[in-house]
């Protein structure tokens, strides 16, 4: 058989990523992303990139059915006609799902019934799954949760300290996210270092828009900064990270906030953009402290002071330290950042090479840590390939 084709879908409430992943090929065939969908919107669009060229159409008023069946065609051409599979990212996969799964109708009803756990998430993954599903019902599909890497985690890790019956009737334990991200750095670290995957020991800092770190023990999630909710751990772009968890009932006794308003403080008016006044994209704020700004400043300290604070914590998790992994646009691309962080953790015997630092941004990978300190690498992540191994990994032979 040829190398094999599969259609990796992330589906929000108003987009979908795409992209076509082939086995035996760097990057991506043909990726896209439908903006505006499902909203009865004029402005709908669907942009793709295949073999460098950028393509743009508009696609008005359509629904996640009508921009799948526009992206199918797309990838099934730039697949040469060969598709294997479809791989769905799905955000909260709860207990039951400890690695990813073959679709089928009791999967689809588990996705659902984790709908509470992850209210604006899953249900978008559903609507995406269940279009390509009417679309496409030959292909396999797989769904890849973002939950499941970190389902190796032990009690003592995913454990709150509340009371015993939350857990047990209602699931309120940590789960942690991002593990596509976590999973794929960690491999490709061993990788480079010529280690072992199931003989090694990671910390990983997934740095995006949403950022989050992981300590990885022979290939298995040990602990991570996310919670019961992408909301715990560390500072990200519009979410706080952790705080008291006294301030949600300080804010409605002493400023009679409602749970909804203290939600979105939290989540979209918090993080970067709540420290500095300025922005969520570090990008800007990198640029706004070279110009003096004190909020940019701020951010950027904290920032860097909380990351480096857990990962410190997550060292609790490690018999030993192979290398810190920085990834996400963040991590990939901001010198700055690592420095400053790495800079707080000279317990843990990491100290950085200041040019290989520099050098090593834009999608470069590297180690760039000066001897005889434990390594630091940065690893540009690849979700869309990770959830195309898992799914190729569940199609017949
Ligand atoms: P992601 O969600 O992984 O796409 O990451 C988005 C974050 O990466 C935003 O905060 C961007 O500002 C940040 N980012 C991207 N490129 C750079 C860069 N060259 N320097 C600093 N931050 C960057």
């Amino acid at each position: 058989m040829g190398a094999r084709n599969i259609l990796v879908i992330n589906c929000g409430s108003s987009s979908i990523k795409f992209a076509l992943v082939n086995e035996q090929r760097d990057g991506f065939v043909i990726q896209g992303l439908a903006e505006r969908i499902g909203l009865n919107d004029a402005e709908a669009r669907l942009r793709w990139q295949c073999n460098g060229d950028k393509h743009a159409r508009a696609l008005p008023q359509a629904d996640h059915k009508q921009a799948l069946a526009a992206i199918l065609p797309l990838a099934v051409e730039a697949a040469g006609g060969a598709l294997h599979g479809i791989g769905h990212r799905v955000v909260h996969g709860g207990e039951r799902f400890a690695q990813s799964t073959r679709i089928t109708s009791e999967t689809l009803d588990a996705i659902r019934a984790m709908a509470p756990l992850a209210p604006l998430h899953n249900p978008a993954n559903l609507q995406g799954i269940e279009a390509a599903l009417a679309l496409f019902a030959d292909l396999p599909q797989v769904a890849v949760f973002d939950t499941a890497f970190h389902q190796t985690l032990p009690e003592h890790a995913y454990r709150y300290a509340l009371p015993e019956a939350l857990y047990r009737d209602h699931g309120v334990r940590r789960y942690g996210f991002h593990g596509t991200s976590h999973q794929y750095v960690s491999v490709r670290a061993a990788q480079i270092s010529g280690l072992a995957v199931d003989n090694s020991a990671w910390l990983t800092a997934h740095l995006g828009n949403g950022c989050s770190t992981c300590a990885i023990v022979n290939g298995q999630s040990q602990d991570t900064s996310m919670g019961l909710t992408p909301l715990e751990g560390v500072v990200m772009g519009t979410r706080s990270g952790d705080v008291d968890p006294g301030l949600a009932a300080h804010l409605a006794r002493a400023l009679g906030w409602s749970l909804d308003k203290i939600d979105a403080m939290l989540n979209r008016e918090s993080g970067l953009l709540g420290l500095s006044g300025l922005s969520n994209d570090m990008r800007s704020l990198e640029q706004a402290r070279a110009d003096g700004h004190a909020g940019a400043t701020l951010a950027i300290e904290v920032f860097c002071y909380r990351l480096a604070k857990s990962l410190a914590a997550l060292s609790c998790a490690l018999p030993q330290l192979d290398g810190l992994i920085f990834t996400g646009g963040i991590g990939e691309n901001s010198a700055l950042i690592r420095a400053k962080t790495v800079a707080h953790l000279r317990l843990l015997n990491l100290q950085l090479d200041e040019a290989a630092n520099l050098a090593c941004t834009g999608g470069a990978e590297g180690e760039i840590q000066r001897a005889p300190s434990a390594r630091v690498l940065v690893v540009p992540t690849n979700e869309e390939r990770q959830i195309a191994l898992d799914t190729l990994a569940l199609l017949e032979p």
